[in-house]
């Protein structure tokens, strides 16, 4: 509740703006809403930081703002429950944004060593690939004349970048495999579902 009227004193904190005596949790229409006690305007669905934009007067949140006087104690115990709980959503995106990149940095880890361990013929050079990719590209770039005597070097440059581009499959491939694998074993989920015909659909690539 928000306590009795006093000039002065501050109101005690709310958790949630339905603890406010103004913002009153209600049916309207059937469904879940509330209704404002400041102009009398009811709304749905029933939508805690929407109540607050509107009593707060905050534009562009999806909830028209109140057209009433709202006294300067609730509105600042409506600010500061907005600011807390802003705070909070904050530095929960940071951790989520944390807890992604590391994500991602342990997948591409285990994604090199996954690719070292297929060394298959024609990927242990892969690291030099993009150097001896360009320098095939100078070689027959380098003069007309070389031209003529060139059909075994337009050979080398075509299978150097199908190695090159079936690197790139296998890297992408690897990566999608390991994200895949990291999530089933992370998130606990049975193995029994990649029978699914959910999931079929989910990763084919239709
Ligand atoms: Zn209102």
């Amino acid at each position: 509740m928000c306590g009795e009227e006093g000039e002065d004193a501050q109101l005690p904190a709310i958790s949630t703006v339905g603890e406010c005596a103004y913002i009153n949790f209600k049916e309207v229409n059937g469904k879940e809403g509330w209704e404002c006690q400041w102009c009398g305007l009811s709304f749905k669905p029933r939508h805690a930081t929407r109540a607050m934009r509107h009593v707060l007067k905050l534009k562009g949140g999806d909830i028209a703002i109140c057209k009433a006087v709202i006294s300067a104690r609730y509105r600042d115990r409506y600010q500061a429950l907005y600011d807390r709980q802003f705070t909070r959503v904050d530095s929960k995106r940071k951790s989520d944004e944390i807890i992604r990149d590391s994500v991602t940095e342990q997948q591409e880890a285990a994604v090199q060593s996954l690719l070292d361990t297929r060394k298959q013929p024609g990927v242990s050079g892969l690291r030099k690939l993009p150097h001896s990719f360009s320098s095939s590209h100078v070689a027959s770039a380098s003069g007309g004349a070389a031209r003529s005597s060139s059909s075994t070097s337009l050979q080398g440059q075509r299978s150097v970048s199908t190695m090159h581009r079936s690197y790139i499959r296998r890297s992408n491939d690897a990566t999608v495999e390991m994200a895949i694998a990291d999530f089933f074993h992370c998130e606990n989920i049975p193995d029994a579902v990649v029978e699914s015909s959910r999931f079929k659909r989910l990763i084919s690539e239709e």
